[in-house]
């Protein structure tokens, strides 16, 4: 369902720090249905291929490092306009810059340790949400 399905991803650190239940709150009130949900720990391989986008960036290895380095969680978000408005709801990739009340202002540790991943568009999000989940594991 093109643009109103979102991918996100509570990363290690937010995980680590027991944030899980505090991120799915904040999305739950601001108007998201989980239609998929999975807790894995990806290999270095697998995070290098989901942010196959960024090889060859100065950031890819300690992103791809930093993401294989302990579980995460992922979720297919469904509402109008998802992509859009979970951006806005997890705010800038650097807390710093991040608007107040939103998810990176208020868990992310730093620009690297941002807690939470959404896709940046419908197309992303597609070929996202299709990393990690098959058809028989979307209600
Ligand atoms: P995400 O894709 O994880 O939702 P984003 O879309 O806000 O984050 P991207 O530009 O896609 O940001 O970068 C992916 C991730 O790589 C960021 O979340 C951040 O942790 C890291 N990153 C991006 N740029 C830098 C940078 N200049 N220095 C260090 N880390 C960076
Ligand atoms: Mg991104």
């Amino acid at each position: 369902m093109t643009g109103r399905q979102t991918l996100t991803m509570i990363k290690p650190n937010a995980v680590k720090r027991n944030l899980i239940g505090a991120i799915l709150h904040k999305i739950s009130e601001a108007g998201y249905v989980i239609k998929a949900m999975k807790y894995m720990h990806l290999s270095k391989a697998q995070a290098g291929e989901f942010y196959e986008i960024h090889r060859g960036k100065s950031f890819y290895e300690d992103l791809t490092t930093f993401m294989s380095s302990g579980p995460i969680v992922a979720v297919i978000l469904e509402k109008d306009n998802a992509v859009n408005d979970y951006r806005k709801l997890i705010g800038a990739t650097d807390p710093k810059d991040a608007e107040e009340g939103t998810i990176r202002k208020l868990y992310a540790e730093s620009k690297s340790h941002n807690a939470v991943h959404g896709s940046d568009s419908d197309e992303n999000a597609k070929i996202e949400c299709d990393f990690f989940f098959s058809k028989v594991e979307r209600f």
